[in-house]
Order: C-alpha cells, then structure tokens, then sequence
C-alpha cells in the first residue's frame, strides 16, 4: 500500500483553508473539492486512498443514512476544526471514529501525518478484507465438499442396497443428474463363454430405431476400446432410467465415459449423457472416479448375482427355463389363478422318434435340434408365456390368461413352425415333428399343480397315441374316455 496515491476531498471546506491545505500538500497527494450535494462516498470502491476532510458543521447536519455509508465503504474522515475547544473536541471523539483532527494553522507535517495514517488504516482494512474473502472461499468450498461427500454417500447406498442391476442403474442415473445436471445413462458390460466375448448393452427406450442403433454401436464400440476385441455377440437391455437424454445420437463431448473394474481388469462402462458440452473440474473428477469404484463393485456383485441366479433357473443347453424353475412358475401361477380366476393353460411337447434321430445323426445333432427347438419356442410365444424344457426332449409352455381353445391354436403354429423348419447334418437335411398336449383350468377352486401337468401329459399321450405331429386337448381325453367306457 506504501506509495500509492491518497486524495484529499474536501467537503464544505472554506476557500482559505483548502488554499492553506493545498499550499502544505505533502507528496503523493492531491485535492479534490466535493460538491456540497454530490454523493461523498462516490470514490468509494476507486484504487488509492479516499480521505474526507468535514467541517463540524457538515458533520452535524449529515443524516445518519450517510454517515452509515461511509462507514460502510471505509471512508477516511478527518475532521477540520477551526476552534480547537476541547469541548468539541470531545464530542466528536465519541460520536464518530474519525481518522484525526486538523487544525489550523494547517502543517505539511499535520497534512503528512494524517496521509500515512489512512495509509496504515487502510492497510488493515484490505488485510482484514482478504482474511473475510478467504473465509468465504473455504465455506464455499466446504458447502462444495459436503455436497460431494453426500453424493457419494447417497450413491453408495442406493447401489449397495439392490442386486437387481436395473435398480443399480437407475438410482445412478439419477444421483449423477443432481451432481452433473447430466441427463441420461447407458451401460455396457461384456464376459468371455464358450461362445466368445458377450456383451449386454443397458439403454433408456430410446423412440428413433436409428438412434438406438447408433448408440448400441457405439456402446460395443466402448467395450472393443477396452477389451481389445469386438464382442462376438450382445443383449440389447431395455431399461427404464429417469430422464432420457439419449435421443441425440452419441457425442463424445457431451458425455462422461466411466470405466468399472474389478481388480485390474475392465468388465464394463457407464456412459453419462449431457445435453451440453461438459467441463469437469478436478474436484468432480475426483469424487466420479470414487463413486465409480464403489459402483464398480455393486455392479460386479448384481452382474454375478444374475449369472448364478441364470444358472440355477435356466436350462444350459437350450437356454430357455429349467424344470426347477417352471414348477416355482407354475405355483405362482396357479395361485394368481385362484385369486383373480382368469383362465391358465399348460402344453406340453415331446419330439417325435427322437431316439431314432439321436441314433441316426449322432448325439450333438439331437442337442443342436433342441437348441432350435428352445428358440422356436422362444420366439413363438408371448413375452408372458413360459416356456421350459421339461426334461430330455419334453418341453412345457404355461400360459397364463389363455383358454384352452387359444391353447391349442398356439400349439398348433409351434407345431407347424418345428415340422417347416429343415435340418442338416453333414450334407443330410432333415425335418422332425412334435406332438402336443392341451390342458387348461378355468377359474374355480385350486387345483394343485401335478393335476394340471397330468392333464396335459394325458393329452400329448393322445397326440402320440393317435399317431403324433398333432394337437390334442385334455377335454379330446375325456371324450376319449367317455367314449371307450
Ligand atoms: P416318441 O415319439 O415316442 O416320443 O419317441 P422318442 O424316441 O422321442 O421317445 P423316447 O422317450 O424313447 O426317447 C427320447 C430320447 O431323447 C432318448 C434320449 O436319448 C433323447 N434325449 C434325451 N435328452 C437328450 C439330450 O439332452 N440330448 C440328446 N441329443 N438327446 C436326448
Ligand atoms: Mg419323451
Ligand atoms: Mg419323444
């Protein structure tokens, strides 16, 4: 502060006396008269020092609002007394906190002294000004902080308290639109089989077809960039994830890519998507890579949950559900059945003269027949149909809300579509049929599952019965039976 430039302003001040004060003006110094009504604190904010030099009279007819003011704005005050009674002298010591007194005959080393105290005085101000803006700084930073470590917190128990990946996903999604104003998320995970590198591939219902394109090509794109191959295959996951701003096609500036690993190495990443271009500052950097690895690992361990979860529920050569897991089914349903009385019906299918195909082809052709056999199926029912295999080359389809009549249609299409649907083996094309059996319930008292399956085996022993590659129902069985009795 040494050095620079202080500026008397002289407000009500005698034409005599601010010729005395400019005659002893020390350096550095220079004088500048206030109008009587301009505002006095209008230097107030300029660099240098700001001094007023009051008469008391001025001083006395000043409101409060002002004097407050100036106060405010650290103006220098000095008060010029023309009688130096001690009397005045003391009123005014205690009425305000002026920098000092000047009295005449006016000194150069009066005019000097009252100079460098300002100096001095505005020094500590500008300290104390620095110590305030500090503070506010490290509360800023403090409030930025506590924001962060809430975030984080809040991110690691949502993600921790579900397997369900979905749920993992969605709760991600949202605690990053808080922290990043972001407005979408994708995922991709990838894993080595038998059958080569897999990736699942995790996006909101994105409407444009070109678009969802885009993004899944881009997020196999992600999983090459970092596994070093392309997968051989993927699973598009539609998944429902809060807002969706991923109805642009994907750009590199406006999303965050983070990596998820487990040890050292790489099984998937999160996409973050922003409808702006995003700049992160260290500090967000820092607190994402965090959150990534502590999502890294709920992500691992719901990802390893539905692999086990797979295993145990479907069946590993056609992968469609497993016996185990259609008799939980069928109970579930059963009891739905019971409680809101709409229809259920079950069919059963076995192949025909498999035995036969088995010898003439070979083992592996019969598990490649079944393997097609599953996917047919698959394709051929609704999405809440269940399909399983029951055991060797029997299959089951339960059917929840559908009579017998709708049934049998749809076991008569699964057996058209197995009968069209040409093999080969070695240079050898063949063909091979189904026979099937219908059993429904209609709404009335539980009937336990063994009795609904029964029924249906009744049936497809019928279809067999009468010759296979057909359809037949279990009321054709009692009217069967009616007839034969
Ligand atoms: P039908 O028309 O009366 O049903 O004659 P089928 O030969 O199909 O009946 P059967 O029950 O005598 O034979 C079923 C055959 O299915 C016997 C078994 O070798 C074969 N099989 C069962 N499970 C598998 C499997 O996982 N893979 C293969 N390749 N064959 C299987
Ligand atoms: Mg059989
Ligand atoms: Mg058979």
């Amino acid at each position: 502060m040494h050095g620079s430039q202080a500026v008397f302003h002289l407000v009500g001040i005698s034409r005599e006396l601010r010729l005395e004060i400019e005659d002893n003006l020390p350096g550095e110094t220079v004088v500048e008269e206030v109008n009587g009504s301009g505002p006095l604190f209008s230097k107030a904010g300029k660099s240098g020092i700001n001094i007023l030099f009051l008469s008391p009279g001025r001083w006395e007819n000043m409101d409060q609002e002002i004097r407050d003011e100036l106060e405010r704005y650290n103006q220098h005050l000095v008060l010029v007394l023309d009688d130096d009674s001690p009397q005045l002298k003391h009123h005014y010591n205690v009425s305000a906190s002026f920098l000092g007194y000047l009295r005449r005959p006016v000194t150069r080393n009066a005019l000097k002294s009252i100079r460098d105290k300002a100096r001095e005085v505005q020094e500590l101000y500008d300290d104390l000004h620095l110590m305030a803006r500090e503070i506010v700084l490290e509360r800023e930073l403090l409030t930025r902080k506590n924001a962060q470590l809430e975030f984080l917190n809040r991110i690691l128990t949502k993600t921790s308290q579900t397997l369900d990946l979905a749920e993992i996903l969605q709760a991600t999604a949202g605690e990053f639109e808080t922290l990043l104003g972001t407005t979408g998320l994708a995922a991709v995970f990838w894993n080595h089989s038998e059958n080569g590198m897999l990736a699942e591939i995790y996006l909101p219902e994105i409407q444009s077809k070109k678009i969802r394109q885009d993004w899944i090509t881009h997020l196999i794109e992600v999983a090459k960039r970092f596994e070093g191959q392309a997968p051989k295959n993927y699973n598009y996951i539609p998944m429902n994830s809060g807002k969706n701003g991923l109805h642009q096609r994907p750009t590199p500036t406006r999303q965050i890519l983070l990596p998820l690993q487990n040890r050292q190495s790489t099984f998937g990443a999160l996409v973050l998507v922003s409808e702006e271009v995003l700049r992160l500052g260290r500090d967000q950097t820092t607190i994402i890579n965090s959150a990534a690895r502590h999502l890294a690992l709920s992500i691992r361990n719901s990802l390893k949950y539905k692999a086990v979860k797979f295993e145990a529920d479907f069946d590993g050569l056609t992968c469609i559900n497993n016996r185990q897991n259609f008799d939980k089914k069928i109970r579930k349903e059963l009891k739905r059945h019971q409680r809101q009385g709409a229809s259920l019906s079950l069919i059963m299918l076995d192949l025909d003269h498999f035995k036969a195909l088995n010898d003439m082809y070979g083992h592996l052709t019969g598990d490649m027949v079944l393997k097609k056999i599953g996917e047919i199926l698959v394709n051929t029912v609704r999405e809440t149909d269940f399909p399983a295999r029951y055991g060797g080359e029997e299959f089951v389809i339960l059917l929840p809300e559908t009579n017998e009549e709708q049934a049998w249609l749809l076991g008569q299409r699964i057996r058209q579509k197995i009968g069209q649907t040409v093999f080969q083996f070695k240079d050898k094309k063949f063909s091979i049929t189904a026979s099937l059996g219908v059993a429904s319930i209609k709404p009335g008292p539980l009937t336990p599952k063994e009795a609904l399956v029964e029924q249906a085996d009744q049936a497809l022993y019928l279809s067999k019965f009468n010759g296979r590659n057909m359809v037949c129902t279990s009321a054709e069985v009692c009217m069967e039976q009616m007839v034969s009795h």
